[in-house]
């Protein structure tokens, strides 16, 4: 049993609270004043505030953030396995208790999460995508499992499939990186993205697509796509059609922030790609918000200079789009929870994961206190 000054739920904060762990769920969670009898020895964990394991919607693990993006990407695959695991671990210690990676070169990070769940090394949960399937000259190329027509993107996807992916990931514009098409073209046609669509459902998994431009975003979202990474360049059509679509946004605003926080060492092209978006990011951003579409947490992690264990960068970013810290905070646990599938994650309560966060003064007045978190809970034991 845990007697805190507050945690914060998932949506809300309860104050003066406990939470009794029973092996790796939480068997109950509230106010003090209503704990049950006989609930165990009392813990006063280091942090006096508790969060759910925070849960980053998009992150590349066998990436370093090294400056040179395109060299990275063309690493062998053992460098690759190596860095995911200790990425990994980066971000668990960070409180990211469950990571979704979107796209490696392989099936490295997939291995690494069964290896996880086995308890062959420590690590958080892992909800691995695979290769992401892109077009012949389209964005993600470098590592992505190319595919062109309806047919041959069903394959594609099926083969993610039974490499044991976990969720599939397509491009359905161009990029900001990389050397394949810039980021407002659209790739995928709608019949291709249907074929991915229904391809990805049909083996129960969610899919999610990497997405710049209004134009493949739409595309994607009339196909029935599950949430938009990015979302750099929305328009109130598209906006209006993600809302009416139930489409999540993730949009990974800590790549961008990084980029344009280092860019005197980087590739002046992509500088500039960068900064001519930045700003329509974040009015497109406030007014999916406004709207109500749902917004999740995720950094893109492993690109530029993005690093894995600055997770909560992204919370703070999202407060400057017109989200509350606590609407934030609720992006980055249950929302997040949501858009990977894992409802047991992202909230604090009776049944759920015991994964926690436990931290230093009151998150809801300050993220920055989630960057340093004192202790971390993943499966009900404490990270080591
Ligand atoms: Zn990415």
């Amino acid at each position: 049993m845990f007697e805190l000054d507050g945690f914060f739920d998932g949506e809300h904060v309860v104050e003066n609270a406990a939470i009794v762990v029973d092996g790796g769920e939480i068997a109950w969670a509230g106010e003090r004043k209503a704990l049950p009898k006989d609930s165990g020895e009392i813990a006063k964990p280091a942090g006096r505030f508790a969060v759910p394991g925070l849960i980053n919607c998009h992150a590349h693990l066998t990436l370093d953030g090294e400056a040179n993006f395109a060299a990275e990407v063309r690493q062998t695959d053992g460098l690759a396995m190596v860095k995911a695991f200790k990425n990994a671990r980066a971000s668990l210690y960070a409180g990211v208790t469950t990571v979704r990676d979107l796209g490696a070169n392989g099936t490295m990070v997939i291995e690494l999460g069964r290896a996880i769940e086995r308890g062959v090394v420590e690590g958080p949960r892992i909800v691995a995508a695979g290769r992401g399937v892109t077009t012949t000259g389209g964005h993600g190329a470098e590592v992505g499992r190319v595919a062109d027509g309806p047919d041959e993107v069903r394959k594609a996807v099926r083969e993610q499939v039974r490499s044991g992916a976990r969720v599939i990931k397509i491009f359905s514009t161009g990029g900001v990186l990389g050397e394949g098409a810039p980021p407002e073209v659209s790739q995928f046609t709608p019949e291709e993205t249907a074929a991915a669509v229904a391809e990805a459902h049909n083996a129960g998994l969610r899919i999610t697509t990497h997405a710049h431009g209004s134009g493949g975003m739409r595309v994607a979202a009339e196909a029935g796509i599950d949430s938009v990474e990015h979302a750099t360049l929305l328009d109130e059509r598209t906006v209006r059609l993600l809302k009416e679509r139930d489409v999540a946004i993730i949009p990974t605003f800590a790549a961008i922030h990084s980029l344009l926080e280092h860019a005197n060492v980087l590739d002046p092209v992509v500088i500039e790609r960068t900064r001519a978006v930045a700003d329509r990011h974040r009015e497109g951003v406030r007014m999916a918000h406004r709207a109500g579409v749902r917004i999740a947490a995720g950094t893109d992690s492993g690109t530029p200079f993005n690093l894995h264990e600055r997770f909560a960068v992204e919370l703070e970013l999202l407060t400057e789009c017109g989200l509350s810290a606590e609407q934030a905070l609720a992006a980055a646990t249950s929302g997040s929870a949501r858009v990977v599938g894992l409802e047991k994650a992202g909230h604090i309560g009776g049944g759920c994961w015991a994964d926690l966060v436990f931290v230093d003064g009151d998150p809801i007045a300050d993220v920055a206190v989630l960057l340093s978190p004192k202790t971390v809970y993943v499966r009900g034991a404490p990270v080591v």
